[in-house]
């Protein structure tokens, strides 16, 4: 068999292994702060898909979540995660819950995932029960909008019951200006690799002017991977709303992230 079929055939049985395991154990998720640089709190949180710690051959996001996009699992995936969240949050006390309010959970999502038809009518679906938290989905940048009316349509009837979006890692992959102009996009996230070049001028030149547009549309901006002091202080020069990042607080567990909520 030539190479290239071999190595087609290892991400067929890829695949097959994400739907097994959203159909069995489910992923596991862990959970990073933000934290407001006004006055250095919790300000949100988002969730981060994990290959479960009982399943063999663990994976990285970055290596599964593209390749649940390429075989059209990306919508399923992402209820998954969407479900679990709103498990894992009503399965907290009702005090973790309370302490919880003011802040949004987000959560990732595909591009795939919102134009798919049946994807806002599944959402519409978990969201119906109560009690729920406040939410953003992010946006993320790895695929690209086939029907992009229906992205903005799912997009809008979700900001219509109250779910924020973020677009995340702004200026990287297909997440560009013509998103930020066609979709009710609330938040503008900075890309990791943007923000470890915060030590070169024309990084901080390229960061502040994705502050500075954020600004001038009134959206509120996330820079996610800070690992330094000094990073934090020029994001917070140039204006940015909240962090994170491994400096602020890495991905948590459940009970772990339920206990930095009560701290605050
Ligand atoms: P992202 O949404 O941009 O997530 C930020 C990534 O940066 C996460 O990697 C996080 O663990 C990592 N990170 C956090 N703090 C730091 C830091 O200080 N330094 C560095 N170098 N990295 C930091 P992770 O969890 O591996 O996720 C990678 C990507 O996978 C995510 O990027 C997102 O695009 C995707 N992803 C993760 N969970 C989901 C999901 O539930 N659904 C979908 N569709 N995509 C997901
Ligand atoms: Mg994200
Ligand atoms: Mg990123």
């Amino acid at each position: 068999m030539p190479e290239c079929a071999v190595s087609e055939l290892g991400k067929i049985d890829s695949a097959t292994r994400i739907r097994d395991v959203i159909r069995s154990v489910g992923f596991d998720l862990v959970f990073q702060p933000k934290v407001a640089f006004s006055h250095g709190k919790l300000g949100g949180i988002e969730v981060l898909v994990r290959w479960p710690e009982v399943v063999s051959g663990r994976q990285a996001p970055d290596q599964f979540v593209p390749l649940a996009e390429q075989h059209g699992l990306a919508p399923m995936l992402d209820l998954h995660v969407l479900e679990r969240t709103l498990r894992t949050w009503r399965s907290w006390s009702a005090l973790t819950r309370l302490c919880w309010s003011p802040f949004p959970i987000s959560v990732n999502v595909s591009a795939m995932s919102v134009q798919d038809e049946d994807f806002l009518r599944s959402v519409t679906w978990l969201l119906a029960e109560s009690p729920r938290p406040k939410l953003m989905f992010e946006l993320t940048e790895t695929a690209p909008f086939h029907n992009p009316l229906a992205a903005a349509q799912t997009l809008e009837a979700l900001s219509g019951r109250g779910v924020q979006v973020s677009l995340d890692d702004f200026c990287t992959g297909f997440n560009n200006h013509e998103r930020l102009d066609t979709l009710p996009v609330a938040e503008l996230k900075i890309d990791r690799e943007d923000t470890a070049k915060l030590d070169t001028v024309a990084g901080i030149r390229h960061v502040g002017q994705m502050i500075e547009q954020a600004k001038a549309a009134g959206l509120t901006v996330t820079a996610e991977g800070i690992e330094s002091r000094d990073q934090w202080k020029t994001l917070r020069t140039l204006g940015c709303d909240y962090g994170q990042g491994y400096w602020l607080c890495p991905p948590l567990s459940a009970s772990d992230a339920a206990e930095v909520v009560q701290g605050y």
